[in-house]
């Protein structure tokens, strides 16, 4: 596979702190998405159906542990409804979004996904964890064209923290994106930025690998810390000094940046994530070379219920239109 960028340049803008400095890395990356994937900010329609999680991810406010949060699984037809307000708005893509919950029916959401193929003009994506190859290829047959499954870090012992417990290993992760792409999936992975103790070395490598694994999309987000988690008991502060990535925008938009330059055709989003610790952060990751943006078209009594990491919902909630492309 042919390199676009090198290991040092990602290690020299990594390891950059002046803000001056870092601008003109984003106008790099601003310039290389418009020649690679050109002016249009693509619209996803998220839909976060389920919260129901099995998974001991220590991050991730959904963990099995979190007992505070009420679980619920949004209906067949309530999704179906969402789906048709992203055909509505015209969107153009879906994404279903859950918790991993082996209680899901295969077979439920196969049908789901060819009911709404049968009746929008939509791109159906899938983010629901890890599940069997078969499965993957059953939903694929359905009509699923798109799968995201990020990764997070590909640092071993970070991963290792992140995801106690056997259920999850970073080989897998990686095997099961390699079968994706296999399947005939555009397949998206991504990671968290600032994870307590993450350096920027392991970050190099993250974005490596985002080149390797040749994906069709890269989220990137920063590492929002959950109070009702037990990675929050980290002190942040520990990753202001030394080798480490810290969890603010600049920094984020940095990783977008060099995402954007080692991955020129990728369809990467201004995330969630990046707009809920910065009321300018959709602006700010397109400015550095991110082309979509996933509104939340979840019903709003279910919203407050994905809790991820605690976040400004009223900022996504916002109305697209199809017709948005990058401010000159
Ligand atoms: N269960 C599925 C999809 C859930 S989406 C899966 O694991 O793939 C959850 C995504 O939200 C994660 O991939 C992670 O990148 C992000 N996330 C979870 N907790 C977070 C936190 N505390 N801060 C920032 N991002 C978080």
């Amino acid at each position: 596979m042919r390199k676009i960028i090198d290991s040092e340049f990602i290690a020299d803008w990594l390891d950059e702190t002046d803000p001056t400095r870092i601008e003109d890395l984003l106008q790099q990356a601003n310039t290389m998405r418009q020649i690679s994937v050109g002016d249009k900010i693509h619209l996803r329609g998220l839909v976060e159906f389920s919260n129901i999680c099995v998974c001991s991810c220590t991050y991730c406010g959904l963990r099995v542990q979190n007992d505070k949060l009420p679980r619920y699984r949004m209906s067949w037809h309530d999704i179906l409804e969402c789906a048709g307000v992203a055909d509505h708005l015209e969107y153009g893509t879906v994404v279903l979004q859950s918790g991993d919950d082996p209680t899901l029916n295969p077979r439920w959401l196969g049908s789901l996904i060819s009911e709404i193929k049968d009746n929008y003009d939509l791109t159906v994506t899938l983010s629901l964890g890890e599940q069997t190859e078969e499965v993957y290829r059953y939903w694929h047959e359905c009509g699923a064209e798109r799968y995201l499954l990020k990764f997070e870090t590909s640092d071993d012992k970070l991963f290792a923290l992140l995801h106690p417990g056997k259920k999850k290993r970073l080989a897998s992760r990686i095997e099961q994106l390699y079968s994706l792409k296999k399947l005939g999936y555009e397949t998206g992975a991504g990671i968290m930025v600032g994870l307590p103790g993450q350096t920027r070395r392991s970050v190099r490598k993250d974005i490596e690998l985002f080149a390797e694994l040749e994906l069709d999309m890269i989220g990137i987000g920063p590492y929002i810390p959950h109070p009702d988690t037990p990675l929050s008991k980290f002190d942040m502060k520990k990753n202001a000094d030394g080798p480490y990535m810290i969890n603010d925008a600049l920094t984020t938009c940095k990783t977008i940046a060099l995402a954007r330059l080692a991955c020129p055709q990728a369809n990467i989003p201004a995330t969630t994530a990046l707009a809920s610790i910065d009321p300018d952060g959709l602006e700010k990751g397109l400015h550095a070379g991110a082309n979509v943006i996933m509104p939340n078209i979840t019903p709003r009594k279910y919203r407050s219920l994905y809790r991820i990491y605690p976040r400004d919902i009223k900022r996504l909630s916002a109305s697209f239109s199809k017709t948005f492309t990058h401010p000159k």
